[in-house]
């Protein structure tokens, strides 16, 4: 695969590639060029030269493409997922689910180009008032390889409906799906320089687009650290920001609760993605009550959990995408273990055999018996690892909930009115679900709060996010 700068494939400047490989056979499935900043500052240019004429369409104009695009990706959504599935390992079911969320968000933005561009209003002594929203210009958009297309469809569908043009920088891992949607957007009749796409580290591409003072705005979805660098790297030129970051979704599992609801609950919001979702459910409290028959369904869900290629039929967890995530998810199980914080009842190693020996799987892992101050609750595990604690009731659920740096989402699992009233109340988080976790859609702002991120992408806001407003005044 190559780049996409001014509508052309094009390999680096430095000639240099960079080999993407599958995570559950260690085989190579694509290289990809290894940009630098000149490819970056060739993008800023194309995106700039495009801009005039894309921002002066009419927004149903520009997401008529989009739409073209969405009816095309759901067409061929197959092989858009097992390339997914090939470069990031999740199950091939779960792919297409990704590929047609996509679609969703692409057609959303479409719907929403229909809505007010500005305002108009008549003020006692000043006059006549008009409130103009005008896109920004130039974009950044940094993503994680976790869900590279639905989060590729948040930043492009809202920017490029605005009137923005973009460059998008995907993650090493996972860059090659985001490469075929931008090539069917071209397809679909998007104009050169509206969309590029330049791969490579984000020491280097990611940082250039963070910093180039020609980037009006860069919406970063990743970890906590980067974001933090990349506000930094963004400040001198003053540029908007949307930083979405890590999370440490709680659980919640009163005694009134479905208990095979949220046994399901748990398989999926833990399990999905081998768990690597910003708001997967990452720290499980179940009141004392019912926690002994929970965790015995929990626990026979989770052993019947096939983990494998997630190509291969039947398979429900892949492997995880990356080395440095693989290794990162196994040191933190090392650590609780050493430090005898909690009980390992399923899991918590590689899975035996040769099928597993060439890729990064770690078996569905339960902890119960977690203390509250473990390391398994103030870090963010980014994978198949769920620890759980008992609660005696809902004041010391939601103190312990609320007790993380992060903010992102969380959820509780109840049948009582009171408890959903105070709860949705209290928990600080950007999403709070009900009798559900994980699931978002484009309909409502997606945002964290505390050091999950600035800013929310999503929901019937999301295009003044890549707006600016002016007020005009006039006294006739
Ligand atoms: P990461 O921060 O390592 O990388 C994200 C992107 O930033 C990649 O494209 C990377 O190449 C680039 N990058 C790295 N260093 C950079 C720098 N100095 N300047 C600019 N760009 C740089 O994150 P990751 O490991 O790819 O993703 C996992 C993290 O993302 C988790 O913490 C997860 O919770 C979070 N996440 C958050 C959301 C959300 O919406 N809040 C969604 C998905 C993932």
């Amino acid at each position: 695969m190559k780049m996409l700068i001014n509508g052309e494939w094009r390999d680096s400047v430095s000639g240099k590639v960079f080999e993407v490989r599958n995570p559950a056979t260690g085989e190579l499935v694509d290289e990809a060029p290894f940009g630098s900043e000149d490819d970056v500052r060739s993008a800023v240019e194309a995106a700039g030269e495009a801009f005039s004429d894309w921002s002066a369409r009419s927004p149903r104009d520009r997401s008529k493409v989009l739409l073209f695009a969405a009816e095309e990706v759901r067409r061929r959504n197959t092989d858009l997922g097992a390339l997914l599935t090939t470069e990031q390992g999740k199950p091939i079911r779960e792919a297409v689910d990704e590929i047609n969320g996509f679609a969703n968000i692409l057609e959303y933005y479409h719907a929403l180009s229909a809505g007010k561009q500005g305002e108009f209003l008549k003020i006692r002594g000043y006059g006549r008032a008009t409130v103009q929203r005008r896109p920004l210009g130039i974009c950044g958009a940094i993503i994680p390889w976790n869900m590279p297309a639905i989060i590729m469809g948040w930043k492009i569908g809202a920017a490029l409906t605005a009137g923005n043009t973009m460059i998008l920088k995907p993650a090493r891992t996972a860059p090659l799906t985001c490469m075929k949607l931008a090539e069917i957007l071209g397809e679909a009749g998007l104009p050169p320089g509206v969309l590029n796409v330049v791969t490579g580290p984000g020491e280097t591409v990611g940082r250039e687009i963070a910093r180039n003072p020609g980037v009006r705005k860069v919406s970063f979805t990743g970890e906590v650290g980067t974001g933090r660098q990349v506000a930094l790297d963004a400040a001198p030129a003053l540029k908007h920001l949307t930083l979405e970051l890590g999370g440490s979704d709680p659980m919640i599992v009163c005694d009134d609760a479905d208990i095979k609801a949220a046994v399901e609950g748990v398989i999926r919001g833990r399990f999905y993605n081998c768990g690597q979702v910003c708001t997967a459910v990452k720290r499980l409290y179940v009141f004392e009550s019912i926690a002994e028959e929970f965790i015995r369904r929990l626990t026979a869900r989770v052993e019947a959990i096939v983990v494998g290629n997630g190509m291969d039929r039947g398979v429900g967890m892949g492997p995880l995408n990356n080395r440095a995530g693989f290794m990162r998810v196994v040191t933190q199980v090392d650590t609780a273990r050493e430090r005898d914080e909690g009980k390992i009842i399923a899991g918590g190693r590689t899975p035996d055999g040769e099928a597993y020996k060439h890729g990064f799987f770690f078996l569905p892992t339960l902890i119960t018996d977690v203390p509250y101050d473990s390391v398994l609750f103030s870090e963010e595990v980014f994978g198949p690892v769920l620890p759980i604690a008992t609660v005696p009731g809902l004041d010391e659920a939601l103190e312990l909930a609320n007790n993380s740096r992060y903010g992102l989402g969380a959820s509780v699992w109840t049948r009582s009115a009171d408890v959903i009233a105070r709860a949705t109340e209290d928990l600080e988080a950007g999403i709070v679900w009900v009798n559900q976790h994980l699931r978002i859609p484009p309909e409502v702002p997606f945002g964290g709060t505390k050091s999950s991120g600035i800013g929310s992408e999503n929901g019937s806001r999301a295009l003044e996010e890549y707006m600016e407003e002016k007020a005009v005044l006039i006294r006739l």
